[in-house]
């Protein structure tokens, strides 16, 4: 008779990992501010776009497992959330003209970025696997990425 409270400890015990699970899960989805995970499944950003809108353009981050692109802004490190520009850096090479590393100097992160409104004809994903180039430069000056990609780079 004095089994259901060891029952209650028992599904207690097992169901709050999930629940706490749930909860940061649930967190991350929150649509307010500028969630730096995939708001669909909390997976880091592979990589970023900037897709020209009205006279200017703006910036999304498009997920490393599931693909889903959502808006960002511009000025904030999707790493650790550093939005004082002089410790953005963004560096760019002649030979890729419409992608760019943007760095953060607080946490060494960074991430690139396929500016669309150079190159309209751009798909982010590929030519964040096809600039590795600008990953060992990255890493020569220790910054280091965000999320891998499927190269390990
Ligand atoms: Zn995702
Ligand atoms: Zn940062």
């Amino acid at each position: 008779m004095n089994s259901e409270p060891f029952e209650a400890i028992l599904s207690w015990l097992f169901l709050r990992p999930y629940a706490e699970y749930l909860a940061d899960h649930t967190k991350s989805t929150a649509p307010k501010g500028t969630p730096s995970l995939c708001p669909l499944c909390g997976g880091k950003p592979q990589v970023g776009a900037l897709r020209p809108e009205g006279d200017g353009a703006t910036r999304s981050l498009i997920c490393s497992l599931c693909a889903t692109e959502w808006e960002y802004r511009r000025i904030v490190c999707p790493a650790c959330g550093e939005e004082d520009v002089h410790k953005l850096a963004i560096y760019t090479a002649k030979e890729f003209n419409h992608v760019r590393v943007e760095a953060c100097d607080s946490c060494r992160s960074y991430l690139k970025t396929v500016d669309l409104t150079k190159d309209g004809h751009a798909v982010p994903v590929v030519d964040e696997l096809a600039t590795i180039p600008l990953d060992l430069w990255a890493a020569e000056h220790s910054y280091q990425k965000l999320r891998t990609n499927v190269l390990g780079l």
